[in-house]
């Protein structure tokens, strides 16, 4: 019985294999009747000599390039800004601005452990997608990244615990004394865009508008006076915060990007674009469930699962 299955199954995924060439070259007609001169050009040549097979050139790469690029490179901008803030904690040159680094470090402390925990991933999970098939198997080493990044999320403090920590302790030390310093910082990028570009303006505009969400969803969650009921969506919090956070990392790489000229610049302003396009309107959803109070996941019963 074993050895019939066995047999099944490697014959079924032969013939899948025999189909790759018929959707590769299928493919490779359809790019050429309807893709771009640049597309023709990228995917359908290699397609036609044998180094690309069946479907990996027509699962939106650039989108999912652009995906990683701006996880990756927000990821790393966000943590090398939290070093500069150690430093500065005891460097900078007056009391105040030491004592501002301390606070915003207290208070993006977990969102520099998780987000580059949860998304790097994603971008991980999303190089396995863009190879097809040969991401899933081990031709390539994307699927031992995505392995191995998988332990982030766990090891450097679980997803779970850093909204707590950011919901119930850092936005709320000090009288929010942290909070202010960030929305103070975000405040300060808005208005150096506000002097540029009509894109960069738009961008300014739209963390602005979620900036301000942040603000008014925390002091509602804590207006109940039931710290269990603020705390029972602290993941939604930390996630919606991380948007907004990254979007400011990206507006400031854009600033710092603006009237310069080449590839690096023009890559920057590009994963920027796609930021404010696709990730940060993600935000909103996440502060509509927080705003509403919602307290459906405290009142599970075990015996549902
Ligand atoms: C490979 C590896 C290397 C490690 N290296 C180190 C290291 O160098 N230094 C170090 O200090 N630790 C290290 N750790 C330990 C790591 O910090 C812990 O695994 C982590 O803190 C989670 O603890 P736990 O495994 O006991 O999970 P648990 O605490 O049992 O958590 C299980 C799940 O429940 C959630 N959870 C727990 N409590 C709550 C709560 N109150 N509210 C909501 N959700 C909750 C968690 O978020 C998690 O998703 C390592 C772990 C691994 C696997």
């Amino acid at each position: 019985m074993i050895s019939r299955a066995a047999f099944a199954c490697l014959q079924a995924a032969n013939v899948s294999t025999f189909a790759y060439a018929g959707l590769t070259i299928a493919n490779a007609h359809l790019l050429a009747r309807y893709g771009t001169p640049q597309q023709i050009d990228r995917w359908v040549r290699p397609m036609l000599e044998g180094r690309y097979f069946g479907t990996m050139c027509l699962s939106e790469p650039e989108r999912m390039l652009m995906a990683q690029k701006s996880y990756a490179e927000g990821g790393l901008a966000l943590g090398l800004y939290a070093a500069r803030l150690l430093d500065e904690v005891t460097t900078a040159e007056d009391e105040t601005e030491r004592e501002n680094s301390r606070l915003l470090l207290e208070v993006l402390t977990p969102v520099v452990k998780s987000r580059p925990s949860q998304w790097c991933l994603e971008a991980n999970s999303l190089a396995i997608q863009v190879h097809g098939g040969y991401g899933y198997t081990r031709d390539f080493n994307v699927e031992q990244l995505y392995r191995d990044n998988r332990l982030n999320a766990i090891h450097e403090g679980t997803h779970t615990i850093h909204g707590l920590d950011l919901l119930g302790r850092k936005v709320t030390m000090d009288s929010g004394a942290g909070l202010r310093v960030l929305l103070n910082a975000i405040t300060a990028a808005i208005t150096r865009a506000g002097r540029c570009s009509e894109e960069l303006r738009a961008w300014g505009s739209a963390l602005r508008d979620s900036a301000g969400r942040v603000a008014a969803v925390t002091d509602r969650l804590w207006s109940t006076g039931e710290p269990e009921a603020a705390l029972a969506n602290s993941t939604a919090y930390l996630e919606g915060v991380g948007h907004v956070v990254l979007a400011w990392i990206w507006l400031e790489q854009a600033l710092a990007a603006e009237g310069k000229t080449g590839d690096f610049y023009d890559g920057k302003r590009a994963a920027a674009r796609y930021f404010f396009s696709y990730e940060l309107p993600k935000n909103a959803a996440q502060f509509d469930l927080l705003a509403s109070l919602d307290r459906s996941m405290l009142k599970l019963s075990e015996s549902w699962f």
